[in-house]
């Protein structure tokens, strides 16, 4: 019997209904795929029965790691790591598609570094499946005016697609979270505003929500230098709160920051 690991986020999935509808809600023949955290295996094996072209497992427990070696012993890459140290953009020639029930303590850090470090012009993945704490994932689709709302969202929204696909009870794992959990849907968006550099979108945001219960004139002029023309310019009121912005208005700005800069 193998013992969960809090510190690594271990909630095995043993619902056997739900692990089969997480796995099937993409094509897996002949696709070359990437799991993050697979534990026991439980999504792993019922991946390899769709035959992949290839799979990529990502685990940093070195037990789990060990006993899942032992128990597929396939055509499999192993890679015992933490996923935030691996360099996903160049883990595989060919596209991924990326499957996850992620450790929650750092599923916010995973979905963040990925898209921060996307590149504009290939994108390494053609579509996500990663299941996360459910107020996480209310907070990856929330928008704007609604209490959820924030950095994640207007972050995950820049370059990605997302569609929430359905709420896991506490019951369908081993052992059980607190919580409910959510899986989520997501692909790479063909549209989406260019920036220099993705980390001044992390900045703006990052400003903006410091207070959010306070209205943005302050940040606004922490970051534009007390030019509040550019607000009338981008039809921004300053006595709105960071939450009743939408996804564009914070792209908008970045591009307007960026452009100050140059
Ligand atoms: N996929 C399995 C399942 O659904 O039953 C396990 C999911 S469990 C929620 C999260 C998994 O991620 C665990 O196996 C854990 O050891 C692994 N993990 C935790 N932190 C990690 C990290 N930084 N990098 C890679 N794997 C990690």
């Amino acid at each position: 019997m193998i013992k969960a690991k809090k510190s690594l986020g271990q909630n095995f999935l043993i619902d056997q209904n739900i692990i089969n509808k997480i796995i099937d809600l993409v094509d897996i023949k002949n696709k070359n795929i990437l799991e993050i955290g697979p534990g026991t295996g439980s999504l792993t094996l019922e991946i390899l029965k769709k035959k992949p072209k290839k799979i990529i497992l990502v685990e940093k427990d070195d037990k789990l790691f060990d006993l899942l070696k032992d128990k597929l012993n396939k055509d499999v890459e192993f890679i015992n790591k933490d996923v935030l140290k691996i360099d996903e953009n160049n883990l595989n020639k060919q596209i991924l598609t990326v499957f996850g029930n992620l450790p929650y303590n750092i599923s916010t850090e995973i979905l963040s570094k990925w898209i921060l470090n996307l590149s504009p012009k290939k994108v390494w993945f053609n579509c996500l499946v990663l299941m996360f704490q459910k107020e996480v994932a209310n907070r990856i689709i929330s928008k704007f005016n609604t209490k959820d709302y924030g950095r994640l969202a207007i972050l995950a929204n820049w370059r990605l697609n997302i569609k929430k696909i359905m709420d896991i009870k506490p019951n369908s794992f081993q052992p059980r979270p607190k919580v409910e959990s959510t899986v989520l849907f997501f692909e790479p968006k063909k549209n989406f505003m260019k920036f220099k550099n993705a980390k001044n979108l992390e900045k703006i945001t990052r400003i903006f929500f410091m207070h959010r219960r306070k209205i943005i004139k302050k940040p606004f002029n922490q970051l534009f230098n007390n030019n509040e023309n550019i607000a009338s310019e981008l039809g921004i009121d300053l006595n709105l709160r960071p939450q009743n912005l939408d996804f564009n208005t914070y792209y908008e700005l970045t591009k307007k920051y960026e452009f100050l800069r140059s």
